[in-house]
């Protein structure tokens, strides 16, 4: 038999999305073993998202032969990480898709909620839907779920998911050859936690990565203290029962959702807040906290314990759910004030934009955003402070407040992001910095360089490198 030299075992990953900016993470990682035989496994097949739910370039052919792949492997259910799943299939994939059990119940939902949003703007603008519902329920049936830190094989390759704490059943995805355990490792961080969170455990401590490919959302910024967050959207709620208005927060339906509720929820049980209507208007959201319902098992120690007193931790006097249109709409009657939570999150579509489109005009309401805002999203718009803009091609001036609140967020800030990096400091061979806006990645890997002496590199989308194992 003729002996393998594994130390020829070379992997090229290419960075084919999430590079320079934040959305359509899409990386694929091919080895070529020593006896040429390869393996092919995608990280990643999200949605590229600006201004539009989806982007042209999402019509685009992937860059790859989607048949050739053995693979998918999902970091989390963000449709900027999962939402091209179900074109991979429609172009020809048959492998199968990996990903935590949490993200496979959520995947489901994300897709076939998309799906809605996306035949509408592709009718509105007369062009070809990305994908069908056969296709949502082809990628759904090729599905397969893991428990995290249970280890698994594709071709040549070995597979670990760890718990990145971003959202629930989010993962770091740790990568090693299959046939050597002393093999180097090739780490995708996924998008990292705000660790730590009210809901979900500490992201999990990497202490071993050769190569990093690490996400630099927020490479460049600080987040404000959670506390601090938690006593804005106090002193919010307080007044806008003060002035009779609303207080509209887009969000979106994983994590953040979850949090607000539960920050809520916290604030009327311990009676911190008067008991005012709050609207949870929208259906993913909805269904997506039944979902955190069913995984209580993933949540941190504090909450566990706060269930023995109080089992529904995203339920109070006051919450209504409107899961129909219908309902949706009979929350423009209901007197003020009011809390309205919808989707989505950076304004670019859901029915935050009906709201956006009557409570805007009214300097009595807030508008308050709690999400990370793309660059071209209409949130991104109030973010940086419009005084008019266009919601449904009508022009609505912004008299509304609009706030800001970063502790909810669910990505780790440039210290985060660090100390994650930190803890491989000792064997880190390279860093690669993806899924981030050009700005925000090159501050951090600058940082890298300079304060850690680590190799760091931006990529850019149609980047390749190789890597040895
Ligand atoms: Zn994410």
């Amino acid at each position: 038999m003729k002996e393998k030299n594994i130390s020829e075992n070379k992997v090229k990953i290419y960075f084919h999305g999430a590079s320079g900016e934040v959305t359509g993470s899409n990386y694929l990682l091919e080895l070529e073993a020593g006896d040429g035989k390869k393996t092919k496994v995608l990280i990643d097949c999200g949605l590229y998202q600006g201004g539009k739910v989806c982007e042209d370039k999402n019509r685009e052919p992937f860059p790859y032969d989607p048949a050739s792949l053995d693979a998918v492997i999902v970091t989390h259910a963000h449709l900027d990480h999962i939402g091209r799943v179900p074109k991979l299939k429609k172009d020809g994939f048959k492998g199968k898709i990996y990903s935590t059990y949490p993200t496979k119940d959520f995947a489901n939902l994300m897709l076939t909620d998309s799906l809605g949003v996306l035949t509408k703007e592709a009718a509105r603008e007369g062009l070809e839907l990305i994908y069908e519902e056969k296709d949502v329920q082809a990628a759904m049936a090729a599905w397969e779920a893991k428990e995290y830190e249970d280890g698994f094989t594709i071709g040549g390759l070995s597979f670990l998911l760890r718990d990145a704490g971003h959202i629930l059943g989010s993962a770091i995805v740790e990568v090693k050859l299959a046939e050597n355990a002393d093999s180097k490792k090739i780490v995708f961080s996924g998008d990292l936690g705000n660790s730590p969170e009210p809901l979900l455990r500490e992201t999990s401590r990497v202490k071993d990565a050769n190569y990093l490919i690490i996400e630099s959302t927020y490479g460049d910024r600080l987040h404000e203290d959670r506390a601090e967050s938690d006593l804005k959207l106090e002193r919010m709620i307080e007044d806008i029962v003060v002035k009779n208005g609303v207080l509209m927060i887009p969000a979106f339906s994983l994590e953040r959702t979850q949090k607000i509720l539960f920050q809520i929820n916290n604030l009327i049980e311990n009676g911190r807040i008067p008991k005012i209507p709050v609207f949870l208007d929208s259906p993913l959201s909805i269904k997506a906290t039944m979902v955190y319902k069913g995984y209580s098992k993933y949540y941190n120690n504090d909450v566990k314990e706060i269930m023995l007193e109080d089992d529904d931790l995203f339920s109070f006097t006051g919450l209504v759910q409107t899961l129909e249109t219908e309902e949706s709409k009979s929350i423009a009657n209901k007197p003020s004030p009011k809390i309205i939570i919808a989707g989505s999150g950076m304004l670019n579509g859901g029915r935050i934009l009906h709201h956006a489109k009557k409570y805007l005009p009214d300097k009595n309401n807030v508008l308050l955003l709690v999400s990370y805002q793309a660059a071209g999203s209409l949130g991104r718009q109030l973010q940086e402070g419009a005084k008019a803009v266009s919601i449904m091609g009508e022009t609505v001036p912004v008299l509304a407040k609009v706030a800001e609140m970063g502790g909810y967020s669910s990505h780790a800030d440039a210290n985060g992001l660090f100390s994650f990096v930190d803890h491989s400091a000792d064997t880190l061979l390279k860093i690669f910095v993806a899924h981030g806006e050009l700005k925000a990645g090159s501050f951090f890997a600058q940082r890298l360089k300079d304060y850690a002496g680590l190799d760091a590199t931006v990529v850019k989308s149609g980047d390749c490198f190789e890597v040895e194992l």
